[in-house]
């Protein structure tokens, strides 16, 4: 199963596939002349992701509170890794190590409450029309959901690119981001949970 496909041997290794179906879409945020890197060979097995046996210590494990802004007795909201050209941006993680395949019954059961708390709270984030918020874990076992703001109107902005933009954008000030990181963590403690880190200085 976990092995070379029929769609593995149908794909072009080493060119360059053509760019145009992006090319003068609403969402893509790039124009003029470009190029596809060489698409390259599938790596098979895959090589270890922070957390497995074999990669990086889990980063969430290593440093529980590091980035915290919100918590509760299951879950921490982590945001500020680096400055960002969105309002917001943020992982919701579990408290204990866990993949999203082996997450027990009492986290799986308060993961879509707390998703919909965080979509709000960071909608109360002056300026944004909409919480973005999607899965992939390509990078550390430790499951995490990132959650991005969408700027009211900024229609370009729409849908899977606004992580690119999130890189493009001018950088939101320290001093904006920890007011957002304040109002989120605010909003979610209305329900259930602290503040924590820099949402719970004054
Ligand atoms: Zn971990």
């Amino acid at each position: 199963m976990n092995d070379i496909s029929e769609y593995h041997r149908r794909l072009p290794y080493g060119e360059r596939v053509l760019p145009e179906p992006l090319l003068g879409g609403p969402f893509f945020p790039f124009e003029g002349d470009l190029q596809v890197v060489p698409l390259a060979e599938p790596v098979i097995p895959e090589p270890p992701r922070a957390g497995e046996p074999g990669g990086n210590p889990c980063p969430t494990c290593s440093d529980p509170d590091g980035n915290a802004i919100w918590g509760d007795e299951q879950w921490v909201l982590k945001a500020g890794f680096e400055p960002n050209g969105l309002p917001m941006v943020a992982i919701l993680v579990p408290r204990e190590h866990y993949r999203l395949d082996n997450l027990p019954p009492v986290l799986t059961a308060t993961l879509g409450p707390v998703i919909q708390r965080i979509a709000g709270a960071i909608r109360e984030i002056p300026g944004v029309g909409r919480t973005h918020f999607s899965r992939w874990g390509d990078g550390s076992e430790h499951f995490h959901v990132w959650f991005l703001a969408r700027p009211l109107g900024m229609m370009q902005l729409r849908g899977a690119m606004i992580a690119a933009w999130d890189d493009l954008l001018p950088r939101v000030p320290t001093a904006e981001f920890q007011a957002n990181a304040r109002t989120v963590a605010s909003a979610l403690s209305s329900v259930g949970g602290t503040p924590l880190g820099v949402a719970a200085a004054s």
